[in-house]
């Protein structure tokens, strides 16, 4: 087998593997099929664009946004790697397919929608493959926070190339979810490969949320550096953007009502910035690698358990310290079951159980970090030291104190 060391520091100018990355790639240039799940930041990318350049033939990546495959393409094209998106928005679709069918890309990013289709199918039959790759493929699962019904369509192309090794990539999965993954493209159970995803970095906290502008403006007092507030609504971030700008720090909204360009200039001014407060909606994140963010506030619930994971994981990605603050009440729980009862009813069970989760986490006593990362199939015996509870012990002070009187009385 060829030693991927070498091409890891000449291409992509990296030292060492990172993690289970060595693990993944070993796997993919043997031709095993293989899911990895691997956290936010980990490295996934590198797992398929190694290979890729290594392998003889195209790796082919299936991709659910275009906004995340053109900054994919920038930058493996930034790096040398002979890359191409095939996408609607793209110009140059024939001079891509032409590339292609000569051998000449190392990389293809595709959206499922076009994957799955009869045409592309034809066109992969007329030109070299070296790796199929299925990224953020928690989509392919009902049980998955994003399900994507055209990520359904994928296995029986995958299945007409069953030479071309496959690997699936995603950050958030837990049990079921990948079991299903596993299932629905047909890689076997010994491929699955799964990183830690301990954040030890990352301060947990929860608390009521009574007035989140004050509550976040006094997290903002105490921590200096970049960081994201979470809101719900797009009227949020802009009013939320407004109020904050008192405490001094430079702030922006973001969400997907804005003008694009309006949006891109924040974001930009946001990744430039070392101490600006950005107050967005879940559209912000994906795909900005800004490493020095020092705290994620949420003011209300997230979506999901998976969500709160991903969300606050944008927090202290250069190891440094960092803080990743929850502020909610209980009308976020009623509201969320009654987005749950709105969604079809097969996903309803999977939707139910991540909320649950979610409050779990919210209402425990005991160490968050432990029962985040259970969630994740993490074993953490340990408490963390490292979360408000470890902290600053509610329950147990509480019950110290209700002993004694009780004792004493
Ligand atoms: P993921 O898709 O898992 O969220 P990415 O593939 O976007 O993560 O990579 C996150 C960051 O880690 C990128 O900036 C990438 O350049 C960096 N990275 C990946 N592999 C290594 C490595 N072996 N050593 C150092 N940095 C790495
Ligand atoms: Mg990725």
């Amino acid at each position: 087998m060829i030693d991927p060391l070498p091409v890891l520091q000449s291409t992509f100018g990296f030292p060492a593997f990172r993690g289970v990355q060595g693990a993944v790639v070993e796997r993919v240039l043997a031709g095993e099929r293989t899911l990895a799940v691997m956290p936010t930041g980990a490295g996934k990318s590198l797992c398929y664009q190694l290979p890729s350049v290594v392998l003889e033939g195209t790796c082919v990546v299936v991709s659910p946004l275009i906004a995340l495959m053109h900054d994919q393409l920038r930058a493996a094209t930034a790096i040398g790697i002979r890359a191409a998106t095939l996408t609607s928005v793209d110009t140059d679709q024939a001079e891509t397919i032409a590339r292609f069918r000569r051998g000449e890309l190392d990389l293809l990013y595709v959206a499922p929608e076009r994957a799955s289709s009869g045409a592309f199918r034809d066109l992969l039959t007329r030109a070299p493959l070296g790796l199929f790759a299925i990224d953020e493929a928690h989509c392919v699962s009902e049980w998955g926070h994003d399900f994507r019904p055209d990520y359904r369509l994928l296995r029986p192309l995958l299945d007409a190339f069953p030479d071309v090794p496959r690997l699936a990539l995603t950050a958030t999965a837990d049990a079921v979810t990948r079991a299903d993954i596993l299932e629905q493209l047909g890689i076997p159970h010994e491929g699955m490969i799964v990183a830690g995803f301990d954040r030890p970095n990352i301060q947990y906290r929860i608390s009521p949320k009574d007035n989140a502008t004050r509550q976040i403006a006094d997290l903002i007092a105490e921590t200096p550096g970049a960081g994201i507030v979470y809101l719900q609504s797009r009227a949020g971030t802009e009013k939320m953007a407004e109020a904050l700008a008192k405490t001094g720090r430079p702030t922006r909204a973001y969400h997907a009502g804005l003008d694009p360009h309006v949006r891109a200039k924040n974001q930009a001014d946001f990744v430039a910035s070392e101490d600006m407060v950005m107050c967005a909606t879940v559209a912000f994140g994906m795909g900005i690698d800004k490493p020095d963010v020092r705290f994620v506030a949420h003011a209300g619930l997230p979506k999901s358990i998976e969500s709160y994971y991903q969300e606050t994981g944008r927090a202290g990605r250069d190891g440094d310290p960092a803080v990743a603050h929850l502020f909610w009440g209980a009308e976020d729980f009623a509201r969320a079951r009654q987005r749950i009862g709105e969604v079809e009813p097969a996903r309803q069970p999977g939707e139910r159980q991540r909320l649950a989760a979610l409050g779990a986490l919210a209402e425990t006593a005991g160490c968050r970090r432990r029962i985040l990362l259970k969630h994740f199939g993490d074993e953490s015996p340990e408490n963390c030291g490292n979360c408000d509870n470890c902290l600053n012990p509610p329950a147990a002070v509480d019950a110290t104190e209700v002993a004694r009187k009780f004792l004493s009385a």
